[in-house]
C-alpha cells in the first residue's frame, strides 16, 4: 500500500466482492485487494450516470483505485477499470463459483492485511474461469491454494508425526483433526478417531493440484501462462480422474470445514 501521511491517500488493485446501498445515493463496497486484503470503502453519488466510480459498484469488477482514508470508512475517489470479467457473467455456474471465492475472500481474509498469494490465486482463477468450465477442479485448486496460503494445508510428502517420506508408501491414512497424513507405522500407534485411508493416486493427484495452485499464486499470469494453466486444469478434469478428484475434493472440503470455517461447505450454491 502506498500512503502519504499528508493526504492519506492510497492506491489499490482490487476486485469488488461485496456491495450495499447506504441511503439514496451512496454505497459501501467490500474490496478484495492485492495491497491490503479486504478493505471497506464508501462511494458517493453512485446513481449519477456520469460517475466514473459506477464501474466499481458492479460485483466482480476489477480496477485500480485511489482511496482517501477518513474516520469511519475510507472513501473511493478514483476507479480505473481493468476488467469486469464479462466471461463469468455468461453462466450461473461461473457466477456461483465466483460468488463462493468472493465469499471466502470476504469472510476469511483479514481487514487491511495483505495476502498477495491469495489475491493472485483469486484473480487468476477469475480470468481462467471466463473460458474454462471445469468448475469442480477450479474449486479444488482454490480451496487447496487457500489452505496453503493460510498455512493449513497438509504435507503430501511427509508423515505428520515421524516426518518420513511417504513416496510410494501404501496404507497411508489421513486424520483431518490431527491435520495431516500418517505413515502406516504411525497410524498404528495413534488413537485416530477421525482417520481415513488415502489411496496413493489421491496423494499424487493432490500434488498436481498443488502445482497448479502454486503457478497461480505467484503473480498475475500472462495470457500464454494462463492458457497453459487452463490446459493443466483440463487434464486434471479428465473423465478417468473423476473418482480420484472427488476423493481429494472430499478430503480438502473437510479440511476447509475443520481448519478454516465450519460453514464453508455451504457457501457454494449447487446448481
Ligand atoms: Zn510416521
Amino acid at each position: 500500500m502506498r500512503a502519504t501521511s499528508a493526504s492519506r491517500e492510497y492506491n489499490l488493485t482490487a476486485v469488488t466482492v461485496g456491495r450495499r446501498d447506504v441511503g439514496e445515493k451512496d454505497m459501501l463496497l467490500t474490496l478484495f485487494s492485492l495491497e491490503a486484503g479486504r478493505v471497506n470503502v464508501a462511494v458517493r453519488g453512485t446513481k449519477k450516470t456520469v460517475s466514473t466510480l459506477r464501474g466499481a459498484t458492479q460485483l466482480f469488477s476489477m480496477g485500480e483505485c485511489l482511496v482517501v482514508s477518513r474516520r469511519g470508512s475510507d472513501l473511493l475517489t478514483e476507479w480505473i477499470p481493468i476488467t469486469s470479467f464479462p466471461g463469468i457473467k455468461t453462466s450461473l455456474e461461473k457466477i456461483s463459483l465466483a460468488g463462493y471465492m468472493a465469499r471466502c475472500a470476504t469472510e476469511l481474509s483479514s481487514v487491511d492485511h495483505a495476502d498477495r498469494g491469495l489475491f493472485h490465486l483469486f484473480e487468476n482463477i477469475f480470468f481462467i474461469l471466463q473460458s474454462n468450465t471445469n468448475y469442480d477442479i477450479m474449486k479444488l485448486i482454490f480451496d487447496w491454494g487457500f489452505l496453503e496460503t493460510s498455512g493449513q494445508a497438509f504435507s503430501l510428502e511427509h508423515c505428520i508425526t515421524c516426518g518420513c517420506n511417504l513416496d510410494g508408501m501404501k496404507r497411508v491414512r489421513i486424520d483431518v483433526a490431527e491435520g495431516g497424513l500418517f505413515c502406516p507405522e504411525c497410524s498404528g500407534g495413534f488413537d485416530l478417531n477421525d482417520s481415513l485411508p488415502v489411496a496413493r493416486e489421491t496423494i499424487e493427484f493432490g500434488k498436481e493440484i498443488s502445482l497448479i495452485a502454486a503457478a497461480m499464486r505467484g503473480d498475475r499470469l500472462s495470457a500464454g501462462d494462463a492458457a497453459e494453466v487452463s490446459s493443466a486444469i483440463n487434464s486434471a478434469a479428465a473423465p478417468a480422474l473423476k473418482p480420484v478428484a472427488a476423493k481429494l475434493a472430499g478430503i480438502v472440503g473437510r479440511f476447509m470445514q475443520y481448519h478454516i470455517h465450519e460453514k464453508v461447505s455451504a457457501w457454494l450454491v449447487k446448481l
